[in-house]
């Protein structure tokens, strides 16, 4: 059987749990070698488990610039290059603007912007080198939209999405491909944590998503394989001559 991914190498930031664990269990069924990055290793090495050989578990923190270079680093000697890096990981971040503390501020910017960048810079040499390569950014529907109270959250999904159109400007004559991914609301344990830190009283998790999915077009939350779909196709030669293109996967939900 063929698969989408054949022969390519890739990294997933975040890849312990929710999309970014979707998406290397996705990646590694079509064929791909999968190193799974997370700050949590035992999450990493459950995932590892999970694809086979394919999969290289490796230990980072994304706003660790010694970390994120360590693993690129490792990804790279176990594999021999690396095709496609999904910087995924990130956290949840609660508030309005004058009520976020600046240390809220840092934490969300750190690991959701930084993070996003230093992964982008400690794989990029290596790309550039070999005149080709691919860099999905995880932004979000809030990146796009205002969403009332999480507001360092969506200040730092903004930067990514302007990130990502600087990346592909830059690096395009090199030959690398930079997209971002903005995806509405999927039911994992960082949408549990942003609800549980908002304080939403009395309500079930299915009845907070059955409220949740009348805001969307679709009129559903999206699963963690909607993203993963989007993300291989960015991943894979299909998208070749895609760049700079930020991509909702959202239910329709940032054209309202
Ligand atoms: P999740 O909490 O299920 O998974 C996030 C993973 O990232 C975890 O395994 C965690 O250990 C890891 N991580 C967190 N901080 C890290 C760090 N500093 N270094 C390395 N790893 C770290 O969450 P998820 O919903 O799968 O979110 C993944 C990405 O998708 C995030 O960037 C999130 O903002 C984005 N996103 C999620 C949704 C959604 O509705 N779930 C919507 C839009 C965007």
């Amino acid at each position: 059987m063929t698969g989408r991914l054949d022969g390519k190498n890739t990294l997933i930031t975040g890849a312990g749990s929710g999309l970014g664990r979707a998406t290397a269990l996705r990646f590694a069924r079509e064929g791909a070698r999968v190193a799974v990055v997370d700050r949590d290793i035992e999450t990493a090495k459950a995932v590892a488990a999970e694809i086979g050989p394919a999969a290289l578990p490796l230990a980072a923190d994304v706003t660790s610039r010694a970390q994120t270079e360590d693993a690129t680093r490792s990804a790279i000697g176990a594999f021999g290059h690396l095709d496609a890096v999904f910087a995924n990981a990130g956290i949840s971040g609660t508030g309005t603007a004058a009520e976020t503390s600046e240390e809220q501020w840092d934490r969300v910017v750190d690991v959701n912007l930084k993070g996003v960048w230093l992964t982008g810079r400690a794989v990029l040499p290596h790309l550039v080198e070999r005149g080709e390569g691919v860099i999905i950014n995880m932004a979000s529907m809030g990146g796009l939209v205002g969403i009332a109270g999480i507001f360092p959250y969506t200040a730092a999904k903004g930067g990514v999405v302007a990130m990502t159109k600087q990346m592909a400007v830059e690096y395009g004559p090199s030959g690398v491909r930079v997209n971002a991914i903005c995806p509405g609301t999927i039911f994992t344990p960082l949408v549990a944590e942003s609800r549980a830190a908002r304080g939403v009283p009395g309500r079930t998790d299915e009845e907070a998503n059955a409220d949740a999915a009348q805001r969307f077009p679709l009129r559903r939350l999206g699963e963690v394989g909607d993203v993963a779909a989007l993300a291989l196709f960015l991943a894979s030669d299909e998208a070749n001559w895609v760049s700079g293109g930020i991509y909702t996967v959202d239910g329709g939900r940032a054209a309202m």
